[in-house]
């Protein structure tokens, strides 16, 4: 295929647009592969959507090579199937609704398993008609909170998300195993950097779970490695190694202490030090409980207070916290809200007056650092007074624990003794994870099994951000003039630029655009006319075809200079042969 930039629609831009934030938005933007139209929500130009259908083809060969069958659903939805599962009501402003002329309630889609369920429940319904793989390539509509960095966080984007329908445990570890396999070669085809990361189910519900990271520092998850075993999570899903619960024999009773004028830690801990030092050690912030106030956004709008108590070395971590809490949002406490619990003292708060057993009522979680038999110096409950050696599971039990403290380098690792662990930012790429009877249960997904019994199907769930992979492998692969795709998903093969004046470097341009194109590559040929070569040159290193092939100057001596975009290696090639050599280059 042959294109022209004399008609190609585009308009590049010298200027970087104003609302954008990070390298790769811009780029697309300034090289003419996407339009904003709204927040979130993007246009895609002649040149982008090459990229992106290049990316789709990538992803649907695979998921043909495991068997997974293509459909498509339409993104105007029915409320019934999410009310069925609640999610109607979980996805709270997430998600967009509308009514139709009669009054009825519809939402664009955001994610389809209600949808797959019950088109399985609708036409199968023995265990020979399984195990089933399902997938479509399709538009999902999120009202996201804070739609960011173009393609990244769209409010509208494409995702590849895929169903696996099986009768037992084993199908479905099988179905999950194929489409992770799948998953490895898709990503390795789209040239990313990527990290395979336990994660969290989150709203979805369900078991195993990971997920696929292009590293990336512009990345909104965190992740960890350990430095020694391959343990990799999102930090959302890291499960702090603890110590083994003690005894509280023996241990030193609690004893309250003036200690004014110490509302921050910090400040608890520079007056231990100096009016009860310890005999072993220095005091530390960690041998703190920290309780923090929070409220609790429910997605119907309902709130509810909670605390949690952490070392006081740690902080806590929202994003973490919420990871666990999914769908629920989590803030600070507000005033209004502290104004009804009078027995808790800002800056001196207590387990003792946390808990739903206790006076004020409010749900106390804490660190799973805080088992039984250990001792904590924490809030006293009155202003300038904090109890010391107050010991878990003696003199106070919480309600439970929860992951909420944020994860550090040099935390311990929880699946080795001898690492540690280190953190990096990425991009969610893909997910991968088995959703169980849930959606199946929800809405009814039965078959006979091989006894005649109805049996619940279980399901997994396997999704690939398809607009957010083109901004990501951008955003990888970029430099500081312009865009720099890997050849399998560049929008052209070859970017053929004609300098000069002289008819025959347009003629010969053309010519060896037509013959390359004849030769099945795809060529974008520059042949505008009065357009200076140094405007050519800048618009082809944006653009970011891997080769640039320059027909000016060197025609007199007989040769065409060959430019590779990433390295910027040059190689002067006879004319005769430079047909053969690019051929032999792109088909590599
Ligand atoms: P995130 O945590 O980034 O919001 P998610 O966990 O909600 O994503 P999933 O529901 O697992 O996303 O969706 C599957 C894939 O769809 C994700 O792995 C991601 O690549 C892509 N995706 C999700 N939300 C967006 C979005 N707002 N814009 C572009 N792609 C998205
Ligand atoms: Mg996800």
């Amino acid at each position: 295929m042959l294109a022209r930039m004399s008609t190609l629609f585009l308009r590049t831009l010298r200027e970087d647009p104003a609302e954008a934030e990070v390298a790769s938005h811009k780029l697309l933007i300034r090289a003419g592969y996407i339009r904003r139209a709204a927040p979130g929500i993007y246009t895609w130009l002649p040149l982008g959507l090459r990229v992106l259908r290049n990316v789709e083809h990538i992803i649907r060969t695979e998921m043909d090579s495991i068997g997974a069958q293509e459909v498509s659903f339409p993104a105007l939805l029915p409320r019934e199937p999410y009310e069925a599962t609640n999610r109607w009501t979980e996805y709270g402003d997430g998600i967009f609704r509308l009514k139709d002329r009669k009054d009825a309630d519809y939402l664009l889609g955001p994610t389809h398993e209600e949808m797959f369920t019950l088109l399985v429940k609708d036409m199968y319904s023995s265990y020979k008609d399984l195990p089933l793989s399902l997938y479509q390539i399709q538009t999902k509509y999120r009202d996201e909170a804070r739609p960011r960095a173009g393609l990244l966080r769209g409010r509208e984007f494409t995702m590849k998300d895929s169903y696996s329908f099986d009768i037992d445990e084993a199908g479905l570890e099988a179905s999950y195993q194929a489409h992770r396999n799948a998953y490895v070669r898709i990503f390795d085809q789209l040239g990313f950097d990527y990290a395979i990361v336990k994660a969290t189910a989150g709203a979805m519900g369900g078991s195993k779970s990971e997920e696929f990271l292009a590293k990336a520092d512009v990345g909104e998850d965190t992740y960890v490695r350990c430095t020694h075993c391959d343990y990799a999570a999102n930090v959302e899903a890291v499960a702090v190694r603890t110590p083994e619960a003690g005894t509280v024999e023996g241990l030193t009773a609690a004893h309250v202490e003036d200690t004014p004028a110490t509302p921050t830690i910090e400040s608890l801990v520079a007056l231990l030090n100096e009016q009860h030092p310890r005999s072993d050690r220095p005091w530390a912030a960690g041998d703190t409980l920290k309780n923090v106030l929070l409220t609790l956004k429910h997605p119907d709008g309902t709130t509810e207070p909670l605390a949690i108590g952490l070392p006081g070395d740690r902080e806590v971590d929202t994003k973490r916290l919420e990871g666990q809490l999914e769908p629920i949002e989590v803030a600070p406490m507000t005033d209004e809200e502290l104004r009804k619990h009078p027995e808790l003292v800002k800056g001196y708060i207590g387990p003792e007056a946390l808990g739903e057993e206790s006076r004020s009522g409010v749900r106390y979680l804490v660190d799973p650092r805080v088992v039984t038999g250990t001792s904590w110096v924490t809030g006293a409950n009155e202003p300038g007074r904090h109890v010391l050696d107050l010991v878990a599971g003696r003199d106070f039990t919480p309600d439970g624990t929860i992951e909420a403290a944020d994860v550090r380098d040099g935390d311990a690792c929880p699946n080795c003794t001898e690492g540690t662990l280190e953190t990096a930012k990425g991009i969610e790429m893909g997910h991968v994870f088995q959703l169980g009877k849930k959606y199946a249960e929800a809405l009814g997904l039965q078959v006979l099994d091989v006894n005649g019994k109805l049996q619940t199907v279980t399901m997994g769930s396997y999704g690939v951000g398809v607009t957010r992979a083109v901004a990501a492998v951008a955003e990888g692969t970029l430099d500081e003039i312009g865009l720099c795709w890997p050849r399998n998903i560049a929008p052209y093969d070859l970017h053929l630029v004609a300098t000069g004046k002289d008819q025959v470097v347009f003629d010969t341009a053309a010519r060896l655009a037509g013959e390359l194109s004849a030769e099945g590559l795809d060529v974008l040929l520059d042949d505008r006319e009065k357009v200076s070569p140094g405007v050519k040159f800048k618009d082809a290193e944006l653009i970011g075809v891997p080769t640039i092939v320059t027909i000016g100057r060197g025609l007199a001596d007989g040769v065409i200079e060959v430019k590779d975009r990433r390295s910027g290696e040059k190689t002067d090639v006879a004319v005769g042969d430079v047909v053969a050599h690019l051929t032999a280059l792109v088909r590599g």
